[in-house]
């Protein structure tokens, strides 16, 4: 069996290059993007209509087992995004109306998206600022995927577990 000879740290300098933070530290995400986290959670695009009701929205979110819904026109556009918040904030508001209010009574039109090419940690960085959790991808016009904070924080945990088994397969040789 081959040993790999581990060497000890001669300085704890940290200019030299192997044991610089900036040769050493991989940003949270590493290289990932928006299309590799697709391509591990799947593609698939919820939404409803601007006219539905919130009855049938919360239906869609139950049926599926998630936090948010597309609201896209009759031609595919997007032109809304309504979370299981914004229904909360709509029973808050009035109680006994919400269920029949229309979907773009309470969506949110201004959607923040991003690409495919983007960074685990910009992305992150979108949802924090925008205090919201759910991030729609789009390849120019289209919707290619929804990614939610969970399915980054998921995405995250396997490749830190995949880089400790690394890391211990590289010391136990
Ligand atoms: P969330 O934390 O995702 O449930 O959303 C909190 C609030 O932000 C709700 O009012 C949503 O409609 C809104 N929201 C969620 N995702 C986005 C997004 N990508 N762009 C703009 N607003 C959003």
């Amino acid at each position: 069996m081959h040993r790999k000879t581990v060497h000890p740290i001669e300085h704890e300098n940290p200019h030299t290059h192997s044991q610089s933070l900036e040769s050493n530290t991989t940003p949270p995400g590493g290289n990932a993007t928006a299309a590799t986290v697709l391509d591990a959670k799947g593609k698939q695009i919820y939404s409803v209509r601007p006219a539905d009701s919130i009855h049938h929205a919360s239906e869609v979110l139950k049926e599926h087992n998630i936090g948010s819904v597309l609201v896209r026109d009759q031609n595919g556009h997007v032109v809304g995004i309504l979370t299981e918040r914004d229904i909360v904030r709509g029973f808050a508001d009035l109680p006994g109306d919400t269920y029949t209010k229309r979907v773009d009574e309470l969506m949110t039109t201004d959607v923040v998206s991003c690409g495919p090419e983007e960074r685990l940690l910009d992305m992150l960085r979108k949802m924090t600022d925008g205090r919201f959790r759910h991030l729609p991808v789009m390849d120019g016009e289209h919707v290619v995927g929804m990614i939610s904070i969970g399915d980054v924080v998921k995405y995250r945990l396997r490749e830190l577990e995949y880089e400790a088994l690394k890391l211990k397969q590289m010391i136990v040789g």
